[in-house]
């Protein structure tokens, strides 16, 4: 076995049906007294219930999170924060929620409880980004790590089919990485592949009833272990891609994962052969030379849209994300070749599959 480098974040984790309902005793045992809200425009119905539990220790709601954080909207929220002397921001919803919580507490250090909504990942992880003059930065700070995480599965049946099945993708490519991360190890190989299994089964269950509560459990869980991984070590060829797709292009962050990643596995099928059979292993193919198709089926079976062209990527995109990834690549367990991937992004573009199909 290979050496290695372990070390644990420190946060307190719920997980449970009905869970956000104890939210009132979490933040008293925490001592918080001035808690804000933070939502999106859409989910400040459901922040406002959340108040309403809450009582006398909430300020309110405050529904202006958007995606990616732009640094005009964070600077409002701690002049906000800093005003009403907030003593904990609760955090209700995705990654883009959670990321105006991380901007704050980056600025300001105040404490962040979360409570996800999406599989996103983003509580369980040091790192935040935000965005200035369309370029989105990131980085690592332990301040933006929430204090405590509340998962309750029950929340996540009004997120729709669409969003449910790409964000459960997005959560799997973290695991996905995870597996071949230059810094791997053996807990986190662990947690990654039962996160694969887990969302693997749990996403076809969810794309045919979003109310399936068993189904949303499991995805959930399988998501918690997921940022896990994300937090824990650190990511390589598909996260550079997708980052680039994001960042230059700005197709939106889940679907873009859930579309590339059977290509981004099919590139690496190869490098890393423990970590791909391990892969093939969890999403129950004979051979890691099917990793790639099995994620493009799986796709097809969740009606995720199959070409990046069909959520906004131009015609000269495969070649300038192929050009910018190997200028400035990530760490991959396979060296970058640039035609080869010219090819896979071409095909990611059309939404063709990873191989060739006699
Ligand atoms: P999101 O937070 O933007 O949510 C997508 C939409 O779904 C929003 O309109 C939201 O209000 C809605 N929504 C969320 N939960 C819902 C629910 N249960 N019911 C109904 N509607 C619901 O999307 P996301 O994919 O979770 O987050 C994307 C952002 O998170 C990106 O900016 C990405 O860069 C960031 N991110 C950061 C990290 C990190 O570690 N820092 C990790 C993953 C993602």
């Amino acid at each position: 076995m290979n050496a290695f480098h372990y070390k644990s974040l420190p946060l307190d984790v719920y997980f449970d049906n009905g869970k956000s309902k104890e939210t009132k005793e979490i933040l008293n045992q925490h001592g918080y007294q001035k808690v804000l809200v933070l939502t999106t425009p859409e989910q400040e119905d459901a922040g406002q219930e959340l108040v309403q539990q809450l009582g006398d220790i909430a300020v309110g709601v405050y529904p202006h999170a958007v995606m990616h954080v732009p640094v005009e909207v964070a600077n409002k929220a701690i002049d906000f924060v800093q005003e009403n002397n907030i003593d904990c921001c609760l955090a209700l919803g995705g990654g883009s929620t959670i990321g105006l919580a991380k901007a704050i507490a980056l600025k300001i250090h105040t404490p962040i409880v979360a409570i996800p909504t999406t599989y996103a990942g983003s509580e369980m992880t040091t790192v935040y980004g935000l965005t200035e003059n369309n370029l989105k930065t990131t980085g690592k700070d332990i301040h933006v790590l929430p204090k405590v995480v509340i998962y309750d599965p029950e929340l996540s049946v009004t997120l729709p089919a669409e969003i449910s099945a790409c964000s459960g993708m997005n959560a799997m490519a973290h695991a996905v990485e995870a597996l071949y991360a230059q810094d791997k190890n053996p807990i986190i190989s662990l947690m990654a592949t039962d996160s694969i299994q887990a969302l693997k089964v749990a996403l076809p269950a969810i794309v045919k009833n979003t109310h399936d509560l068993e189904a949303r459990q499991k995805a959930t869980y399988g998501a918690w272990l997921a940022g896990i991984c994300l937090g824990s070590v650190g990511m390589a060829i598909h996260h550079k891609i997708c980052h680039t797709l994001g960042g230059t292009f700005n197709l939106p962050h889940a679907q873009a994962h859930a579309i590339t990643l059977a290509y981004s596995v099919h590139y690496n099928r190869n490098a890393d052969v423990e970590a791909m059979d391990r892969l093939a292993g969890a999403l129950g193919v004979a051979s890691r030379e099917d990793v790639g198709m099995a994620i493009y089926q799986l796709n097809q079976s969740l009606n995720i849209p199959l070409a990046l062209k069909d959520i906004g990527l131009p015609e000269q995109g495969p070649a300038e994300v192929a050009r910018i990834i190997c200028d400035s690549p990530y760490y991959n367990p396979r060296g970058y070749d640039y035609d080869e991937l010219l090819d896979l992004l071409t095909k990611a573009y059309l939404g063709l599959p990873p191989i060739k199909i006699n």
